[in-house]
Protein backbone atom coordinates (compact mmCIF):
# COMPACT_ATOMS: atom_id res chain seq x y z
CA UNK A 1 0.00 0.00 0.00
CA UNK A 2 1.47 3.73 -0.59
CA UNK A 3 1.36 4.35 3.61
CA UNK A 4 3.58 1.30 4.50
CA UNK A 5 6.57 2.71 2.34
CA UNK A 6 10.16 1.72 3.34
CA UNK A 7 11.50 5.36 5.06
CA UNK A 8 13.92 5.74 1.85
CA UNK A 9 10.93 6.03 -0.99
CA UNK A 10 8.49 7.88 1.44
CA UNK A 11 11.73 10.80 1.43
CA UNK A 12 11.72 10.05 -2.51
CA UNK A 13 8.11 10.82 -2.91
CA UNK A 14 8.51 13.93 -0.67
CA UNK A 15 11.35 15.15 -2.49
CA UNK A 16 9.42 14.56 -5.97
CA UNK A 17 6.50 16.49 -4.17
CA UNK A 18 8.76 19.55 -3.51
CA UNK A 19 10.39 19.38 -6.84
CA UNK A 20 7.13 19.53 -8.94
CA UNK A 21 6.10 22.29 -6.33
CA UNK A 22 9.15 24.47 -6.42
CA UNK A 23 11.02 23.68 -9.37
CA UNK A 24 8.13 22.46 -12.54
CA UNK A 25 5.33 24.79 -11.51
CA UNK A 26 7.56 28.21 -11.91
CA UNK A 27 8.98 26.80 -14.84
CA UNK A 28 6.05 25.92 -16.58
CA UNK A 29 4.35 29.30 -15.25
CA UNK A 30 6.34 31.07 -17.73
CA UNK A 31 5.42 28.77 -20.72
CA UNK A 32 2.96 28.39 -23.95
CA UNK A 33 1.68 24.97 -23.83
CA UNK A 34 1.10 25.20 -27.41
CA UNK A 35 4.95 25.86 -28.57
CA UNK A 36 7.35 22.84 -27.78
CA UNK A 37 9.62 23.87 -24.49
CA UNK A 38 12.63 25.33 -25.09
CA UNK A 39 15.92 23.73 -25.26
CA UNK A 40 17.07 25.50 -22.05
CA UNK A 41 13.72 24.80 -19.91
CA UNK A 42 14.27 20.77 -20.67
CA UNK A 43 18.08 21.66 -19.55
CA UNK A 44 17.09 23.41 -16.16
CA UNK A 45 14.92 20.28 -15.49
CA UNK A 46 17.44 17.96 -15.97
CA UNK A 47 19.97 19.45 -14.13
CA UNK A 48 17.97 19.70 -10.92
CA UNK A 49 16.91 16.02 -11.63
CA UNK A 50 20.23 15.08 -11.49
CA UNK A 51 20.79 16.85 -8.73
CA UNK A 52 17.78 15.23 -6.92
CA UNK A 53 18.78 11.40 -7.18
CA UNK A 54 16.04 11.33 -10.22
CA UNK A 55 17.77 11.40 -13.47
CA UNK A 56 19.68 8.02 -12.98
CA UNK A 57 16.28 6.11 -11.37
CA UNK A 58 15.97 4.56 -15.18
CA UNK A 59 19.62 4.17 -16.11
CA UNK A 60 21.85 1.23 -15.52
CA UNK A 61 25.32 1.79 -12.62
CA UNK A 62 27.09 0.84 -15.70
CA UNK A 63 26.95 4.73 -16.73
CA UNK A 64 26.14 6.08 -13.13
CA UNK A 65 22.44 5.70 -12.88
CA UNK A 66 21.15 3.83 -9.58
CA UNK A 67 18.64 1.45 -11.42
CA UNK A 68 16.20 1.72 -9.35
CA UNK A 69 13.36 -1.12 -8.54
CA UNK A 70 9.92 -1.48 -9.44
CA UNK A 71 8.49 0.01 -6.43
CA UNK A 72 10.57 2.92 -6.71
CA UNK A 73 9.64 3.76 -9.97
CA UNK A 74 5.99 3.49 -9.26
CA UNK A 75 6.44 5.70 -6.56
CA UNK A 76 8.56 8.45 -8.89
CA UNK A 77 5.98 8.01 -11.77
CA UNK A 78 2.60 7.71 -9.30
CA UNK A 79 4.24 11.54 -8.09
CA UNK A 80 5.25 12.72 -11.18
CA UNK A 81 2.12 11.92 -12.57
CA UNK A 82 -0.16 13.65 -10.05
CA UNK A 83 1.82 16.64 -10.48
CA UNK A 84 0.12 17.26 -13.80
CA UNK A 85 3.12 18.89 -15.52
CA UNK A 86 4.26 19.34 -19.20
CA UNK A 87 7.85 19.06 -17.79
CA UNK A 88 7.82 15.58 -15.79
CA UNK A 89 8.70 14.10 -19.34
CA UNK A 90 12.45 15.53 -19.20
CA UNK A 91 13.22 14.47 -15.57
CA UNK A 92 14.33 11.03 -16.26
CA UNK A 93 17.40 9.90 -18.12
CA UNK A 94 17.05 7.96 -21.50
CA UNK A 95 16.67 4.02 -20.09
CA UNK A 96 18.11 1.13 -22.27
CA UNK A 97 15.53 -0.67 -22.79
CA UNK A 98 15.84 -3.75 -25.32
CA UNK A 99 19.34 -2.15 -25.95
CA UNK A 100 19.87 -3.26 -22.09
CA UNK A 101 22.14 -6.38 -23.08
CA UNK A 102 23.48 -5.12 -25.77
CA UNK A 103 27.40 -5.97 -26.12
CA UNK A 104 30.47 -5.52 -28.00
CA UNK A 105 30.05 -3.23 -31.22
CA UNK A 106 26.41 -2.80 -30.52
CA UNK A 107 26.83 -1.85 -27.29
CA UNK A 108 29.56 0.99 -28.27
CA UNK A 109 27.47 2.29 -31.37
CA UNK A 110 24.39 1.99 -30.32
CA UNK A 111 23.32 1.65 -26.35
CA UNK A 112 26.42 3.63 -24.80
CA UNK A 113 25.16 7.36 -27.03
CA UNK A 114 21.82 6.76 -26.10
CA UNK A 115 22.64 6.28 -22.52
CA UNK A 116 24.48 9.92 -23.31
CA UNK A 117 21.72 11.33 -24.75
CA UNK A 118 23.80 11.77 -27.81
CA UNK A 119 20.89 9.52 -29.73
CA UNK A 120 17.74 8.43 -30.21
CA UNK A 121 16.14 5.36 -30.98
CA UNK A 122 12.60 4.40 -31.71
CA UNK A 123 10.71 0.99 -30.91
CA UNK A 124 8.97 -0.40 -34.39
CA UNK A 125 6.73 -3.31 -33.90
CA UNK A 126 3.53 -2.79 -34.35
CA UNK A 127 2.31 -3.72 -38.07
CA UNK A 128 -0.52 -1.87 -40.76
CA UNK A 129 -4.10 -3.44 -40.69
CA UNK A 130 -6.77 -2.51 -43.15
CA UNK A 131 -6.37 -1.78 -46.92
CA UNK A 132 -3.10 -1.80 -48.66
CA UNK A 133 -1.14 -3.42 -45.46
CA UNK A 134 1.06 -6.35 -46.83
CA UNK A 135 -0.29 -9.78 -46.22
CA UNK A 136 2.35 -10.79 -44.10
CA UNK A 137 4.33 -8.69 -40.93
CA UNK A 138 7.71 -7.63 -41.89
CA UNK A 139 10.38 -9.86 -42.66
CA UNK A 140 14.08 -10.38 -43.67
CA UNK A 141 16.01 -12.87 -46.02
CA UNK A 142 19.28 -13.78 -45.20
CA UNK A 143 21.96 -12.90 -48.25
CA UNK A 144 25.24 -13.32 -47.31
CA UNK A 145 26.15 -11.44 -44.06
CA UNK A 146 23.21 -9.36 -44.53
CA UNK A 147 19.13 -9.59 -43.81
CA UNK A 148 17.09 -8.12 -46.53
CA UNK A 149 14.09 -6.26 -44.76
CA UNK A 150 10.56 -5.77 -46.53
CA UNK A 151 7.45 -4.45 -44.58
CA UNK A 152 5.92 -1.87 -43.18
CA UNK A 153 5.49 -0.52 -39.46
CA UNK A 154 2.34 1.53 -38.74
CA UNK A 155 3.29 3.32 -35.53
CA UNK A 156 6.32 4.62 -34.65
CA UNK A 157 6.72 6.93 -31.62
CA UNK A 158 9.52 9.32 -32.37
CA UNK A 159 10.61 7.96 -35.53
CA UNK A 160 10.91 11.37 -37.25
CA UNK A 161 13.96 12.59 -35.49
CA UNK A 162 15.43 9.01 -33.99
CA UNK A 163 19.15 8.05 -35.36
CA UNK A 164 18.12 4.08 -35.50
CA UNK A 165 15.37 1.75 -35.04
CA UNK A 166 14.52 -1.15 -33.23
CA UNK A 167 12.48 -3.44 -35.33
CA UNK A 168 10.82 -6.88 -34.91
CA UNK A 169 11.32 -8.48 -37.92
CA UNK A 170 10.11 -12.38 -38.82
CA UNK A 171 13.34 -13.69 -40.24
CA UNK A 172 12.67 -17.05 -43.19
CA UNK A 173 14.20 -20.49 -42.35
CA UNK A 174 16.56 -21.05 -45.26
CA UNK A 175 19.78 -23.65 -45.61
CA UNK A 176 21.67 -21.55 -43.69
CA UNK A 177 19.68 -21.11 -40.51
CA UNK A 178 15.89 -21.36 -38.45
CA UNK A 179 13.51 -18.77 -38.79
CA UNK A 180 11.79 -16.93 -35.58
CA UNK A 181 11.48 -13.23 -34.86
CA UNK A 182 14.45 -11.29 -34.27
CA UNK A 183 15.21 -7.73 -33.14
CA UNK A 184 17.05 -5.31 -35.68
CA UNK A 185 18.49 -1.92 -35.51
CA UNK A 186 18.45 -0.07 -38.10
CA UNK A 187 19.78 3.07 -39.25
CA UNK A 188 17.75 5.62 -40.17
CA UNK A 189 18.94 6.63 -43.87
CA UNK A 190 19.72 3.25 -44.52
CA UNK A 191 18.99 2.59 -48.58
CA UNK A 192 15.46 0.61 -48.67
CA UNK A 193 14.01 2.65 -45.51
CA UNK A 194 11.81 5.23 -45.47
CA UNK A 195 8.77 7.68 -43.60
CA UNK A 196 5.90 7.05 -45.56
CA UNK A 197 4.04 9.27 -43.42
CA UNK A 198 4.00 11.37 -40.21
CA UNK A 199 1.06 11.85 -38.50
CA UNK A 200 -0.06 13.55 -34.24
CA UNK A 201 -1.67 11.40 -31.60
CA UNK A 202 -4.17 13.14 -29.92
CA UNK A 203 -2.21 12.99 -26.57
CA UNK A 204 0.58 15.18 -28.70
CA UNK A 205 2.31 12.55 -29.51
CA UNK A 206 4.49 12.34 -32.79
CA UNK A 207 4.92 9.29 -34.90
CA UNK A 208 5.83 8.23 -38.27
CA UNK A 209 4.85 4.79 -40.39
CA UNK A 210 7.50 3.12 -41.54
CA UNK A 211 8.27 1.67 -44.84
CA UNK A 212 11.27 -1.52 -45.68
CA UNK A 213 11.33 -2.12 -48.95
CA UNK A 214 14.55 -4.35 -49.36
CA UNK A 215 16.55 -3.18 -47.15
CA UNK A 216 19.78 -4.53 -46.53
CA UNK A 217 20.52 -4.49 -42.95
CA UNK A 218 24.30 -6.31 -41.49
CA UNK A 219 23.16 -9.50 -39.26
CA UNK A 220 25.34 -8.01 -36.92
CA UNK A 221 22.86 -5.64 -36.18
CA UNK A 222 20.89 -8.20 -34.94
CA UNK A 223 20.26 -8.03 -30.96
CA UNK A 224 21.19 -11.59 -29.77
CA UNK A 225 20.12 -14.13 -31.86
CA UNK A 226 17.18 -15.36 -34.31
CA UNK A 227 14.36 -16.31 -32.41
CA UNK A 228 14.87 -14.25 -29.72
CA UNK A 229 13.02 -11.15 -31.19
CA UNK A 230 9.95 -11.47 -29.48
CA UNK A 231 11.10 -12.18 -26.07
CA UNK A 232 13.51 -9.30 -25.94
CA UNK A 233 11.18 -6.34 -27.42
CA UNK A 234 8.64 -8.14 -24.37
CA UNK A 235 11.40 -8.31 -21.90
CA UNK A 236 10.63 -5.53 -19.53
CA UNK A 237 7.28 -5.51 -20.65
CA UNK A 238 5.87 -6.36 -16.84
CA UNK A 239 7.86 -2.83 -15.23
CA UNK A 240 6.63 -0.86 -18.16
CA UNK A 241 3.20 -1.75 -17.74
CA UNK A 242 2.98 -1.09 -13.94
CA UNK A 243 4.67 2.10 -14.50
CA UNK A 244 2.23 2.91 -17.20
CA UNK A 245 -0.49 2.20 -14.34
CA UNK A 246 1.20 4.42 -11.88
CA UNK A 247 1.11 7.37 -14.44
CA UNK A 248 -2.82 6.60 -14.53
CA UNK A 249 -3.03 6.26 -11.00
CA UNK A 250 -1.46 10.04 -10.87
CA UNK A 251 -3.10 11.18 -13.34
CA UNK A 252 -6.22 10.03 -11.20
CA UNK A 253 -5.09 11.44 -7.78
CA UNK A 254 -4.53 15.07 -9.54
CA UNK A 255 -7.80 15.19 -10.85
CA UNK A 256 -9.79 14.08 -7.88
CA UNK A 257 -8.12 16.66 -6.08
CA UNK A 258 -8.73 19.06 -8.70
CA UNK A 259 -12.68 18.00 -8.40
CA UNK A 260 -12.55 18.18 -4.77
CA UNK A 261 -11.50 22.25 -5.38
CA UNK A 262 -14.28 22.49 -7.42
CA UNK A 263 -17.37 21.40 -6.21
CA UNK A 264 -16.32 22.78 -2.53
CA UNK A 265 -16.31 26.49 -4.01
CA UNK A 266 -19.38 28.56 -4.67
CA UNK A 267 -21.71 27.40 -7.76
CA UNK A 268 -23.78 30.25 -9.54
CA UNK A 269 -27.11 28.13 -8.87
CA UNK A 270 -26.30 28.94 -4.99
CA UNK A 271 -24.26 27.23 -2.65
CA UNK A 272 -21.72 24.37 -3.55
CA UNK A 273 -21.89 21.41 -5.86
CA UNK A 274 -20.61 19.34 -3.61
CA UNK A 275 -23.62 20.09 -0.78
CA UNK A 276 -26.06 18.18 -3.53
CA UNK A 277 -26.30 14.40 -2.99
CA UNK A 278 -26.12 13.04 -6.58
CA UNK A 279 -23.18 15.00 -6.95
CA UNK A 280 -21.44 13.57 -3.89
CA UNK A 281 -22.49 9.97 -5.19
CA UNK A 282 -20.43 10.62 -8.68
CA UNK A 283 -17.63 12.25 -6.66
CA UNK A 284 -17.36 9.51 -4.80
CA UNK A 285 -17.03 6.80 -7.30
CA UNK A 286 -13.85 8.64 -7.98
CA UNK A 287 -12.53 8.10 -4.82
CA UNK A 288 -13.45 4.74 -4.71
CA UNK A 289 -11.89 3.49 -8.03
CA UNK A 290 -8.37 5.34 -7.33
CA UNK A 291 -8.60 4.02 -3.59
CA UNK A 292 -8.95 0.63 -5.55
CA UNK A 293 -6.60 1.41 -8.40
CA UNK A 294 -4.09 2.31 -6.26
CA UNK A 295 -4.28 -0.57 -3.98
CA UNK A 296 -3.65 -3.30 -7.01
CA UNK A 297 -0.70 -0.58 -8.35
CA UNK A 298 1.24 -1.21 -5.30
CA UNK A 299 0.56 -4.30 -4.41
CA UNK A 300 2.05 -5.70 -7.74
CA UNK A 301 4.91 -3.40 -7.60
CA UNK A 302 5.90 -5.35 -4.56
CA UNK A 303 5.34 -8.58 -6.27
CA UNK A 304 7.58 -7.14 -9.59
CA UNK A 305 10.11 -5.57 -6.41
CA UNK A 306 10.66 -9.07 -4.66
CA UNK A 307 11.52 -10.35 -8.19
CA UNK A 308 8.01 -12.36 -8.40
CA UNK A 309 7.34 -13.02 -12.46
CA UNK A 310 3.98 -11.22 -11.74
CA UNK A 311 3.19 -11.33 -15.50
CA UNK A 312 -0.60 -11.80 -14.95
CA UNK A 313 -0.77 -9.03 -12.15
CA UNK A 314 1.44 -6.78 -13.93
CA UNK A 315 -1.38 -7.03 -17.17
CA UNK A 316 -4.14 -7.18 -15.03
CA UNK A 317 -3.17 -3.65 -13.47
CA UNK A 318 -2.21 -1.66 -16.39
CA UNK A 319 -5.74 -2.69 -17.72
CA UNK A 320 -7.98 -1.77 -14.13
CA UNK A 321 -5.43 1.59 -13.85
CA UNK A 322 -5.63 2.78 -16.99
CA UNK A 323 -9.45 2.05 -17.51
CA UNK A 324 -10.06 3.69 -13.40
CA UNK A 325 -7.86 7.13 -14.63
CA UNK A 326 -10.92 7.11 -18.14
CA UNK A 327 -13.61 6.81 -15.63
CA UNK A 328 -11.98 9.33 -13.51
CA UNK A 329 -10.91 12.00 -16.07
CA UNK A 330 -14.44 11.42 -17.62
CA UNK A 331 -16.51 11.39 -14.61
CA UNK A 332 -14.02 14.92 -13.72
CA UNK A 333 -14.95 16.29 -17.00
CA UNK A 334 -19.00 16.14 -15.95
CA UNK A 335 -18.73 17.24 -12.97
CA UNK A 336 -16.76 20.45 -13.98
CA UNK A 337 -19.08 21.04 -17.26
CA UNK A 338 -18.56 22.89 -20.21
CA UNK A 339 -15.74 25.17 -18.98
CA UNK A 340 -13.69 21.46 -18.92
CA UNK A 341 -13.79 20.85 -22.74
CA UNK A 342 -12.06 24.42 -23.55
CA UNK A 343 -9.52 23.63 -25.57
CA UNK A 344 -6.05 24.13 -23.18
CA UNK A 345 -8.11 23.41 -19.86
CA UNK A 346 -5.80 20.91 -17.80
CA UNK A 347 -8.61 18.43 -18.14
CA UNK A 348 -9.27 18.76 -21.62
CA UNK A 349 -5.71 17.98 -21.94
CA UNK A 350 -5.27 15.16 -19.48
CA UNK A 351 -8.36 13.75 -21.35
CA UNK A 352 -6.33 12.85 -24.60
CA UNK A 353 -3.75 12.41 -22.97
CA UNK A 354 -5.69 9.63 -20.86
CA UNK A 355 -7.32 8.00 -23.71
CA UNK A 356 -3.89 6.60 -25.67
CA UNK A 357 -2.89 4.64 -22.18
CA UNK A 358 -5.57 2.05 -23.09
CA UNK A 359 -3.83 1.35 -26.31
CA UNK A 360 0.04 1.83 -25.92
CA UNK A 361 1.75 -1.07 -24.17
CA UNK A 362 -1.13 -3.16 -24.87
CA UNK A 363 -4.42 -2.59 -25.67
CA UNK A 364 -6.99 -3.61 -22.73
CA UNK A 365 -9.47 -6.32 -24.34
CA UNK A 366 -5.49 -8.05 -25.57
CA UNK A 367 -3.92 -8.29 -21.88
CA UNK A 368 -7.33 -9.54 -20.81
CA UNK A 369 -6.55 -12.63 -23.15
CA UNK A 370 -3.44 -12.38 -22.03
CA UNK A 371 -5.27 -13.04 -18.27
CA UNK A 372 -7.21 -15.14 -18.99
CA UNK A 373 -4.30 -17.78 -21.10
CA UNK A 374 -2.11 -17.15 -18.10
CA UNK A 375 -4.93 -18.55 -15.80
CA UNK A 376 -6.79 -21.08 -17.63
CA UNK A 377 -3.37 -22.69 -19.79
CA UNK A 378 -0.68 -21.98 -17.38
CA UNK A 379 -2.52 -21.88 -14.22
CA UNK A 380 -0.29 -19.07 -13.22
CA UNK A 381 -0.54 -16.00 -11.14
CA UNK A 382 -2.93 -14.86 -8.10
CA UNK A 383 -6.18 -13.88 -9.91
C1 LIG B 1 0.32 7.04 -28.41
C2 LIG B 1 0.73 5.74 -29.02
C3 LIG B 1 2.09 5.46 -29.17
C4 LIG B 1 2.49 4.27 -29.77
N1 LIG B 1 3.84 4.04 -29.96
C5 LIG B 1 4.24 2.91 -30.59
C6 LIG B 1 5.65 2.69 -30.87
O1 LIG B 1 6.52 3.49 -30.53
N2 LIG B 1 5.99 1.55 -31.52
C7 LIG B 1 5.07 0.61 -31.91
O2 LIG B 1 5.46 -0.39 -32.49
N3 LIG B 1 3.73 0.80 -31.67
C8 LIG B 1 3.30 1.93 -31.03
N4 LIG B 1 1.95 2.15 -30.81
C9 LIG B 1 0.99 1.19 -31.30
C10 LIG B 1 0.36 0.37 -30.19
O3 LIG B 1 1.30 -0.55 -29.69
C11 LIG B 1 -0.87 -0.31 -30.79
O4 LIG B 1 -1.81 0.72 -31.10
C12 LIG B 1 -1.50 -1.31 -29.87
O5 LIG B 1 -0.62 -2.38 -29.66
C13 LIG B 1 -2.79 -1.86 -30.49
O6 LIG B 1 -2.53 -2.34 -31.78
P1 LIG B 1 -3.36 -1.78 -33.02
O7 LIG B 1 -3.45 -0.31 -32.94
O8 LIG B 1 -2.78 -2.40 -34.25
O9 LIG B 1 -4.82 -2.31 -32.79
P2 LIG B 1 -5.41 -3.76 -33.14
O10 LIG B 1 -4.43 -4.82 -32.81
O11 LIG B 1 -6.00 -3.74 -34.49
O12 LIG B 1 -6.56 -3.84 -32.07
C14 LIG B 1 -7.64 -2.91 -32.07
C15 LIG B 1 -8.71 -3.44 -31.16
O13 LIG B 1 -9.26 -4.63 -31.71
C16 LIG B 1 -9.62 -5.51 -30.66
N5 LIG B 1 -8.84 -6.75 -30.83
C17 LIG B 1 -7.73 -6.93 -31.59
N6 LIG B 1 -7.33 -8.22 -31.55
C18 LIG B 1 -8.21 -8.85 -30.74
C19 LIG B 1 -8.35 -10.18 -30.28
N7 LIG B 1 -7.48 -11.14 -30.64
N8 LIG B 1 -9.38 -10.47 -29.46
C20 LIG B 1 -10.25 -9.52 -29.06
N9 LIG B 1 -10.16 -8.25 -29.44
C21 LIG B 1 -9.17 -7.92 -30.27
C22 LIG B 1 -9.27 -4.81 -29.34
O14 LIG B 1 -10.40 -4.13 -28.87
C23 LIG B 1 -8.22 -3.81 -29.76
O15 LIG B 1 -8.15 -2.68 -28.89
C24 LIG B 1 1.53 3.32 -30.20
C25 LIG B 1 0.16 3.59 -30.03
C26 LIG B 1 -0.25 4.79 -29.44
C27 LIG B 1 -1.71 5.04 -29.27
Amino acid sequence: MPESLPPDLVALRDRIHAFVDGDLRPLEAGLNPDVPVPAEVRQIVRERSKELGLFGMTQPRSVGGSEAGPLAMVVARETLAAGNSNLTRYVFGPGPGMLARAEGDLRTRYLEPVLRGEAQSAFAFTEPSGPGAPDRPTWAKRDGDAFVVTGRKAFVTGGATADFYQVLVNVEEDASGPGGTAMLLIDRGTPGVGIERAFESMEGGGHVELGFDGARVPQANMLGKVGEGMPRAMGNINEERVEVAASACGMALWTTDYVTRHITQGHRAGGRLSDREGVRLRYSDLRIETYAARAMLYRTARLLDSGDDAVNEAAATKVFCTEVAGRVVDGAVQLVGGQALIVGHPLERLYRRVRSIRLTGGASDILRLNVARGIIEFNAGRL
